[in-house]
């Protein structure tokens, strides 16, 4: 293989490098990425330039990461990030390392990466490959394979086994033998790791093009018992009727329907998680002969705010996710009143909408395993829409009255005041044509005299 192809952007800056007499190469996902013949979104770079020594060289840098000898350059508007070559030895927690050293080769600091495909190195600018792991054969391969015994890199660092299954989940590829089998002995390394180091690559899997892939391969090495339990207690749960799979099936499918779909976070995140309180509230109905689940949305929401708080998400992100779950079990039919469509909106929250939708298209799509048709959707879009265009009031700011009105018109200030602008906010949604000042004052004092 002949030199690779260098962005001339990264030979500009390989020259700075150079000039100072130092080495530079492109490492980890960038190389990877080339690899597969990929465009890569943010490149890093690996010297035996110490970080005080970079810092001289360029303009712009930020110290980042300066205590693991990682600084961020910023040259002609892009980032990269730089570290120092090092050795990785001792890890006491299952966490980052404990301290860290220098390496003085490229090799050597290659030999304490995670995986093959991801110990190779493009020298800069000349572009060619350093690859003493052979990670272009097991990208060839489509494998992930740990650098050096599975057993020992799994028990430094138990963040490992998780990225193993993320990058199976992002790039399609296979656990080699080993490493897969490497995995059920380092739960107890895994069980240590920052909660928010393992977010992110939960959130990685449910970001990836094949989440149920990462999925799968978490339930078969027992990542999934230890970090969701409540999602490996949805295996083997039956639910038949309209449903073809089990609910965690159901769910994988779900989740994976809105990572093809490119939905956003929020949506493909209570897609996996819609079903969780299942398991819990199944009963046989023994006259029909059919498992219920009564309620269990409820009981999905508050499983899910548990591993939510445990995994350390943003509260909005927890908020968006949990009404999602609570709300995903509207049935709309054309027979619903204009003031049932009102009800709905207000309940749901007109902001969630759209992705309430997109919840129940993923929830359809990991029930009959068949993708479903958007359009199924359209007549209630259409009514959501023209409820919205119209004049009717949603909330208590849209009516036509407020609380000073109505003392003006003889309610006393307190608790009645409260009851009756509730009560004329029913009244309008039920008819929005009540929306109007004198017609809310008359029904105003009407239910007024029941408090006299
Ligand atoms: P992506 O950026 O798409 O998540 P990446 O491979 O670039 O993928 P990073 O987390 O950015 O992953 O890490 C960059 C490189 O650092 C990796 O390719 C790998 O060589 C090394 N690395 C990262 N995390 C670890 C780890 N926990 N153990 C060993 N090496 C690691
Ligand atoms: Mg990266």
């Amino acid at each position: 293989m002949g030199n690779l192809r260098i962005h001339p952007l990264l030979r500009e800056i390989a020259h700075i490098f150079t000039g100072a007499g130092k080495e530079v190469y492109l490492v980890g996902g960038a190389v990877r990425d080339l690899l597969l013949g990929r465009n890569s979104a943010d490149w890093d770079l690996a010297t035996n330039a110490k970080p005080e020594e970079v810092i001289t060289l360029f303009k712009r840098v930020i110290p980042t990461g300066i205590r693991h000898g990682t600084v961020t350059i910023r040259h002609r508007g892009v980032s990269l990030e730089v570290t120092t070559f090092r050795t990785e030895s001792e890890y006491s927690d299952g966490r980052r390392p404990d301290t860290i050293r220098y390496a003085p080769t490229i090799e050597e600091d290659l030999s304490r990466r995670d995986f093959t495909m991801n110990a190779a190195a493009v020298k800069l600018p000349e572009g060619f490959m350093v690859d003493p792991f052979d990670g272009r054969g097991d990208i060839r391969r489509r494998l992930i394979r740990c650098v050096g015994r599975a057993e020992e890199r799994f028990a430094e660092d138990g963040l490992r086994p998780l990225r193993a299954v993320r990058f199976a989940a992002q790039l399609g590829f296979d656990l080699e033998r080993k490493t897969l089998e490497a995995i059920p002995g380092a739960l107890e390394t895994t069980a240590r790791v920052a909660p928010e180091r393992i977010r992110e690559e939960l959130d990685k899997i449910m970001a990836s093009p094949m989440p149920q892939r990462g999925f799968v391969a978490m339930e078969e090495t027992g990542l999934l018992r230890l970090l969701l339990p409540e999602l490996e207690a949805c295996r083997g749960v039956e639910q038949r009727g309209f449903h073809r799979y089990d609910v965690l099936d159901h769910s994988l499918l779900a989740c994976a329907y809105a990572a093809k779909q490119g939905f956003p976070q929020e949506v493909r995140m209570a897609a996996l998680f819609h079903d969780l309180g299942k398991p819990l509230v199944r009963r046989l109905d023994q006259d029909r002969g059919v498992w219920t689940f009564y309620n269990h949305e409820q009981e999905s929401a508050r499983l899910t705010g548990g591993i939510l708080r445990r995994f350390r998400y943003p509260n909005t992100v927890q908020e968006t996710v949990l009404r999602l779950i609570r709300e995903h079990m509207f049935h709309y039919e054309e027979a619903w009143s204009d003031a049932a469509v009102r009800r709905f909106i207000i309940r749901t929250g007109e902001d969630l909408i759209p992705r309430l939708l997109q919840l129940r298209l993923a929830d359809s799509a990991g029930t009959s395993g068949i993708e479903p048709d958007p359009a199924a959707l359209l007549p209630f879009r259409r009514r959501i829409e023209a409820s919205l265009t119209k004049t009717g009031a949603l909330s208590l700011k849209d009516l036509a009255v407020n609380g000073r009105d109505l003392m003006g018109a003889g309610v006393v200030p307190g608790r009645s005041l409260g009851i009756i602008l509730a009560e004329l906010l029913e009244a309008v949604i039920e008819d929005p044509e009540l929306n109007k000042r004198e017609k809310l004052l008359e029904i105003a004092q009407n239910i007024n005299k029941r408090y006299q």
